[in-house]
C-alpha cells in the first residue's frame, strides 16, 4: 500500500487535532506527521487510519490511539540519540514515532504473530530501527543486557510497577506508564538516585492488558 498526498492530508489534520487537545512537542508532531499510520494497520481499517482512535490489530490487541502515544511520548522527553525500551511493540507505530525522533528504540512483545509481523514490517519503513533491537519476551523482565535506558515507555496496562523496570532505568531517567487493571492512571517516575523516584500522574488512559509470564 502506498502513501498519498491523501494520506498526508489525513495526518495533517490529525497533527491539528493532537495539537488542540493541548500535545506541544515538536518533535512528537512532526513524527506523526510524517508516519504512515494506514501501513500499521489491517487493510479493512486503512480508511480510518488517520481518526484518533484505537484498531484491533491481531492476537486480541491494538494499536493505541494517536492521543495516546504522543502523550506517552511527550512524557518521555526525548532526546536524540536517547536509548528507550519499549515494552508492548504491538503495531510498531509507537516504535516508529521514538525512531523518528532520533531515539535508538529496543522494544518487546510478548505475541509472536504480532513480533513477527512487527518486525518485517519496521525495516522497511526506513525509521532507523535495527532489526536486532526488537524482541520476542516477557516485557516484565526489561532487557537487562541493554540496560540502563534514558527512558522506558511502557504501552499496556500494568497492574503494578515491573520492579526490573525501574532497576534498568538511568539515574534521571523516566518510566512512562499506565497503572491499573480496568483503567490505567498514566504515571511518570524519575529516578532521582539509586533508591528514589519521583511520581506524576496525568489522568485516565484505557490499555489492553500488560500479561504476565506467557513465554
Ligand atoms: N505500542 C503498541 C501498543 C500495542 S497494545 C501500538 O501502538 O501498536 C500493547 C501490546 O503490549 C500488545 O501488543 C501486547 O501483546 C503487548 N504486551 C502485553 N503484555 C506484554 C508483556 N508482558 N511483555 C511484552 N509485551 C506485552
Amino acid at each position: 500500500m502506498k502513501d498519498t498526498a491523501k494520506h498526508q492530508g489525513l495526518r495533517n489534520q490529525l497533527v491539528t487535532l493532537l495539537k488542540e487537545k493541548g500535545i506541544t512537542d515538536k518533535g512528537v508532531l512532526e513524527a506523526i506527521s510524517k508516519i504512515p499510520r494506514h501501513l500499521f494497520l489491517n487493510s479493512s481499517f486503512a480508511d480510518y487510519a488517520y481518526q484518533d482512535k484505537a484498531f484491533p490489530i491481531g492476537a486480541g490487541q491494538t494499536i493505541s490511539q494517536p492521543y495516546t502515544v504522543a502523550f506517552q511520548s511527550q512524557l518521555l522527553e526525548v532526546k536524540k540519540d536517547h536509548k528507550i525500551l519499549e515494552i508492548g511493540t504491538g503495531s510498531g507505530y509507537q516504535t516508529a514515532v521514538l525512531c523518528l525522533m532520533g531515539a535508538k528504540v529496543f522494544s518487546v512483545e510478548r505475541q509472536n504473530e504480532l513480533f513477527k509481523q512487527t518486525s518485517a514490517l519496521l525495516p522497511k519503513l526506513e525509521i532507523g530501527i535495527r532489526p536486532k533491537h526488537l524482541s520476542f519476551g516477557d516485557g516484565y523482565k526489561g532487557l537487562p543486557n541493554h540496560a540502563p535506558f534514558d527512558s522506558i515507555i511502557v504501552t499496556a496496562g500494568a497492574p503494578i510497577i515491573p520492579q526490573a523496570l525501574m532497576a534498568q532505568l538511568k539515574i534521571g531517567g523516566r518510566l512512562v506508564i499506565p497503572l491499573g487493571e480496568d483503567v490505567q492512571i498514566m504515571t511518570l517516575l524519575i529516578r532521582k538516585n539509586e533508591t528514589q523516584f519521583e511520581k506524576h500522574e496525568f489522568g485516565d488512559f484505557k490499555f489492553v492488558p500488560l500479561l504476565e509470564n506467557k513465554n
